[in-house]
């Protein structure tokens, strides 16, 4: 049930840059496969009859192809193979390959931007209307196309650029854009094509076919929490008592609340008692508190980048012990700290207090405002906003992020789905309640589409700009406008294991005779879920695997 990939790593850069733009989101989508590299070895008969995709994805990589193995390919595609053509060099492809799979007739151009076409089940969990590449890009576009071809993607002029065909039982996906696109200076990962990527494959691939992403969670986080005691706040029915929280349980919905720990007043601590104990809300200690917005009563590090020394932050964690103790709570296992400003030498008393799960809109050990911080090596795609992964400065914490926007150079908190919509900071004349829930959808559905999880984020300042009336009426519309996606509403903590049990375990085998057989490896604390995509009348239905927790080498049968 294993998808090939073809490379070529004699010519090195093209590789290099393949292994960046194709493998790094095939780990990330949990599929099952295996490398050919035509350096060493071939395309065989036998790997071709157990595959259900091949992906040729490194610039020029078909070239090394020969007209027999093309020929042995698309025998394999007509029985049923998925075959995606990535690579964006047709002026490579050799003329038997061009004949046989019936590749149109091409121009070669530039394009700036790339257009997903509506209504085709390849773009169907595309929230962009236009990806503006960050420079012009080479690729061929074609201007007539054949009835057997279908157009899911366009170029700046309208042209297709992106083509799939059925060929016998098989299917074919053909873009004719450079594989140059999912390199970050030109576009890169988790910035509007992902899904068009993962939807390519699942259509593409033979049938079953399974993978180990992120299931589609939905959360919600909200930062700066001061409650009664919020010195902003112009509806003070909202914050106080937290009641902005009542509301989204209403939803089902179970927020992470980043706490200015000194701002909470007694009528907020029955509320957060509540609702921890009911399963309602997790809080995290975000800072002392910070009525400038200068994180003047850090806890972690100082607003500067400069550590504390341990017996300050002894003295800070003691104090937060005592504070979470006598409300009867534990802080979430997800830190959630103000800017991100978390030291490293704050990460022995977190571990301590089996805090090791991050959600750092910057780097560990950095100031916000250093952009140094911005910077950080974390799978799959060395983007701090989009990340699940150990971090290097001590592989015992696992930051979990899906946050959309984070333009840092911009100096605006675009992350805040509330942002620009309430007259707080006078970013908005007006309340702009249809703002907000555009907002707030299109925040969701971009961590759904690129496989991460949905997370709602926002400050406590922006709702205690809203009665709670207005906040009701955003969740309320943003919940209705989730009901057609398919979703599952969890808490960040029980995110962040599942994103590390996930991380921890590997699909390493998986077979289809009357039975799907799973094989996995590794320590899983969770219950998982695998994605399994299968054909029917209808189209393609999706559905999950549970696999229970587990540890070491283990076989999951389930009968289809
Ligand atoms: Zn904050």
């Amino acid at each position: 049930m294993k998808t090939l990939v073809i490379f070529n790593s004699t010519e090195p850069i093209p590789y290099r840059r393949a292994t960046r733009g194709i493998l790094n989101i095939l780990e990330h989508l949990g599929i099952l496969y295996q490398q050919i590299d035509l350096a060493w070895s071939r395309i065989s008969e036998e790997e071709l009859t157990t595959a259900h995709l091949v992906i040729l994805g490194q610039e020029g990589v078909a070239k090394n192809l020969s007209d027999e193995e093309f020929l042995t390919l698309t025998r394999h595609v007509s029985q049923g193979l998925g075959l995606l053509l990535l690579d964006g060099f047709l002026s490579g492809y050799p003329e038997v390959a061009i004949r046989i799979l019936e590749i149109p007739a091409f121009e070669d151009t530039r394009t700036t931007s790339v257009f997903p076409v509506r209504g085709d089940w390849l773009t169907e969990t595309s929230t962009a209307e236009e990806l503006t590449l960050k420079k012009s890009l080479s690729c061929h576009s074609w201007t007539s196309i054949p009835s057997n071809w279908s157009c899911f993607l366009q170029d700046e002029k309208n042209r297709p650029v992106g083509l799939k065909r059925v060929l016998g039982r098989g299917r074919i996906v053909l873009t004719g854009l450079s594989a140059g696109i999912w390199q970050e200076e030109y576009l890169g990962h988790a910035a509007g094509l992902d899904g068009v990527f993962w939807r390519s494959l699942i259509w593409a691939s033979r049938k079953p076919f399974l993978a180990r992403a992120m299931p589609p969670f939905v959360t919600v986080r909200i930062d700066d929490a001061s409650g009664s005691g919020s010195p902003v706040a112009r509806e003070k029915e909202t914050v106080r008592g937290l009641k902005y929280i009542n509301v989204l349980n209403r939803f089902g919905l179970v927020p992470n609340i980043g706490l200015f720990v000194d701002d909470i007043k007694q009528e907020d601590i029955e509320t957060i008692k509540a609702a921890y104990h009911q399963g309602g809300a997790e809080f995290s200690p975000h800072a002392f508190r910070d009525p400038k917005n200068t994180n003047e009563f850090p806890i972690y590090m100082k607003h500067t980048g400069e550590e504390f020394s341990l017996e300050i932050l002894q003295q800070h964690f003691e104090k937060l012990d005592n504070l979470f103790s006598s409300w009867s709570i534990k802080p979430s296992r997800t830190v959630n700290a103000h800017f991100g400003e978390l030291g490293l030498a704050s990460l022995p008393f977190l571990k301590q207090r089996q805090q090791c799960y991050l959600m750092n809109v910057c780097r560990v050990g950095k100031a916000f405002a250093d952009p140094a911080s911005h910077q950080w090596e974390l799978k799959p795609y060395h983007k701090v906003n989009y990340a699940l992964d150990f971090i290097p400065e001590d592989k015992d914490f696992f930051q979990a992020m899906s946050l959309p926007g984070l333009d840092f150079s911009a100096g605006k908190p675009d992350f805040d789905f509330l942002f620009g919509c309430t007259t707080f900071w006078q970013e908005n004349f007006r309340t702009d309640l249809q703002k907000a829930v555009r907002r707030g959808v299109l925040q969701i559905k971009q961590g759904l589409e690129n496989l991460f999880f949905g997370c709602l984020m926002t400050h406590e300042q922006r709702i205690g700009f809203l009665t709670l009336q207005e906040w009701e009426t955003i969740i309320k519309s943003i919940m209705q406008e989730l009901k057609p996606v398919p979703h599952i509403l969890k808490s960040y903590d029980t995110i962040s294991a599942y994103a590390e049990s996930r991380y921890r375990t590997t699909l390493v085998n998986a077979q289809h005779n009357h039975d799907l057989t799973l094989w996995l490896k590794g320590e899983s604390k969770v219950t998982q879920l695998v994605y399994l995509f299968q054909e029917e009348s209808s189209g393609i239905r999706q559905r999950f695997l549970e696999i229970p927790p587990f540890s070491g080498s283990v076989v999951f049968k389930f009968r289809l």
